[in-house]
């Protein structure tokens, strides 16, 4: 038996056998071979190899989650039973003498100058990105390394992982997983929120996870404290059956919760605060409602794209939004646009690499650098607009110029729409995200011009206070609690009011059991968070009271440390 720690990313408990999945390193020896016939034969293999394992995906893909996700790997497919490709591989062993290792990377080298000499299109990034993942497979199978992905992950597992990108997330068969555990990541990083929004338990900093755990182990996963996640290996008797008993009292607690799904959230006093839930995609719409869900905060657009090989179009993007549209109405529903750079990669569309990704290409200032992209996604929001309560929302903003030219860019796609006389609402409202120190300190002049602003807390925090939101190695300085970030939120909500205008959180502190008293005294209009959430947060409202909870914020703002903040909410709710 060996315990583990870490922070707790996603609440919950589970047992479940370690999945262990790290993806290997693709490393060869270069050289001069005798027997280019021997070479020859094994690229070929690989090749067919490559073409088998992508057909399995697309049908198990096409099975689980449609048609549409296994035509994914589609052009892949074409890929690998390419004659020509495959044809020029084996000339290049030939004339060189490599080995097939050598000769598919120097083909696999040339396309990608080419598709980079072709200049930056989305189509030309679509097949490069489609290109590099074959390649990669071919010379995986040219190694001999099997596949490790999380398409295949069998049931009841535990995902161990040194580290989880959204997009291995995205291939993950989600009704298999009951936990995850990953070495890195911060508790507000993307794992962590798609864990959440599934329901699915998660302990992110977990230093030696897969050094410790074996394939197949016994896991017992614990992240119910809302700070601490405990992890336990290989338990013994006594421990499995208290940890038993501790699991089935939580689930009990949670089902008594749910109850409040559709009561009032409004104080003892009468101050209601609206709250509303964050999704990605459909389907955590339709699970949010179980919930309790009336509105949706924050529609997280990369998402989708993320789920996509290829860039949706118009009438793809389209389709996703009415649908959501229709399915909340007459509830609000906020949609970001397309907020990718730092963490968040999507292989249909690809960034240039930086050395400061946080601080580089991110959120609005991609959209404004593509803006045919741009223009795509806002012509689909407001045709989609014209079927329920559309809001749209900028992600990342740092300066009043980068509202104007977003607006300014719907004004040319309500131009447009208007010409080609297609079905669409302009008056939809526009509001920004506050998650940049920039947006908190211009919010008076922001919410001049904007409908409304929501604060990206997982981002402030980030960025008020210089910690890395998926680096472990500063985690302690990430501090959701700090008196910095509070007083930024004050600031915000305050300004907003001055102008009329509502100031929600879609961050993840907007749906923590202890933040939501200090939210509420601050003022904070509208809190969103993830569905799973809702009940408790309406059943702490409820019993909450207005004025108590505006004393309760004055005296946080006027707190040195976030531990004094913590421990006084502790006590006080
Ligand atoms: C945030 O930064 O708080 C936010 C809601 O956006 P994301 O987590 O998607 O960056
Ligand atoms: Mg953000």
């Amino acid at each position: 038996m060996r315990f583990l720690e870490g922070k707790s990313a996603s609440a919950g408990i589970c047992r479940g056998t370690a999945y262990l999945f790290s993806v290997p390193e693709l490393k060869f020896e270069p050289g001069v071979i005798e027997d280019t016939d021997i070479e020859g034969q094994r690229l070929e293999k690989a090749f067919s190899d490559t073409f088998n394992e992508l057909s399995l995906i697309k049908s198990g893909l096409s099975e689980s989650l449609g048609e549409e996700y296994g035509h994914i790997f589609r052009a892949q497919m074409t890929m690998a039973e390419d004659e020509e490709f495959l044809k020029d591989t084996v000339d290049i062993i030939l004339e060189e003498k490599c080995c097939a290792e050598q000769a598919l990377t120097a083909i696999y080298d040339g396309y990608s100058e080419l598709f980079a000499s072709l200049g930056e299109d989305d189509y030309n990034r679509q097949r490069l990105a489609d290109l590099t993942d074959v390649f990669k497979r071919i010379l995986r199978n040219l190694l001999g390394i099997q596949e490790v992905s999380l398409a295949g992950v069998p049931k009841g597992s535990i995902v161990m992982a040194e580290d989880l990108l959204p997009s291995d997330t995205a291939m993950m068969n989600r009704n298999n997983v009951l936990g995850i555990i990953s070495e890195k990541g911060g508790v507000t990083s993307h794992v962590a929120i798609l864990a959440k929004s599934l329901g699915i338990p998660a302990a992110v900093g977990v230093a030696n996870a897969m050094s410790e755990a074996d394939q197949a182990m016994e896991v017992l996963l614990d992240t119910s404290d809302f700070e601490k996640a405990s992890v336990c290996l290989n338990p013994d008797n006594e421990k499995r059956a208290s940890f038993l008993t501790k699991m089935e009292d939580y689930n009990r607690r949670k089902r008594e919760i749910l109850l409040n799904k559709d009561l009032e959230p409004v104080t003892l006093d009468g101050k209601k605060v609206e709250l509303s839930i964050n999704i990605g995609s459909i389907e955590e719409l339709e699970s949010g409602l179980e919930f309790g869900a009336k509105s949706i905060g924050l529609l997280r657009t990369e998402f989708f794209f993320l789920g996509s090989q290829s860039l949706p179009d118009e009438e793809k993007q389209f389709r996703f939004y009415r649908t959501a549209a229709e399915k909340m109405a007459p509830g609000m529903v906020v949609i970001r646009t397309l907020d990718i750079g730092g963490d968040k990669e999507v292989s249909c569309f690809s960034l240039p690499k930086e050395d400061n990704p946080f601080l580089g290409l991110r959120g609005i200032r991609v959209s404004l650098k593509y803006r045919d992209m741009f223009k795509t996604q806002l012509r689909a929001i407001m045709r989609a607009a014209a079927y329920g309560n559309v809001k749209v929302m900028f992600p990342m903003v740092a300066d009043v110029s980068e509202f104007l030219l977003a607006k300014e860019i719907i004004a040319e796609a309500v131009g447009e729409l208007k010409a080609e006389g297609e079905v669409y609402d302009s008056d939809l409202e526009a509001g920004v995200m506050v998650e940049t120190p920039a947006a908190v300190l211009l919010t008076d002049l922001l919410t001049r011009k904007a409908d409304f602003v929501s604060i990206g807390t997982n981002d402030l925090t980030q960025y008020v206070l210089c910690a890395d939101r998926i680096n472990e190695n500063v985690s302690s300085y990430y501090r959701l609690f700090s008196p910095a970030v509070f007083r930024a939120l004050k600031m915000t909500a305050e300004n907003a009011h001055q102008n009329g205008r509502w100031a929600g959180i879609c961050g993840e502190l907007g749906g923590m059991s202890l933040a939501i008293p200090v939210l509420v005294g601050l003022g904070i209009d509208e809190l969103s968070m993830n569905a799973r959430q809702l009940p408790e947060a309406v059943s702490i409202i409820r019993k909450l009271n207005y004025e108590e909870c505006r004393l309760a914020a004055d005296k946080v703002l006027s707190m040195e440390t976030e531990e004094e903040i913590k421990d006084y909410l502790q006590s006080k709710f």
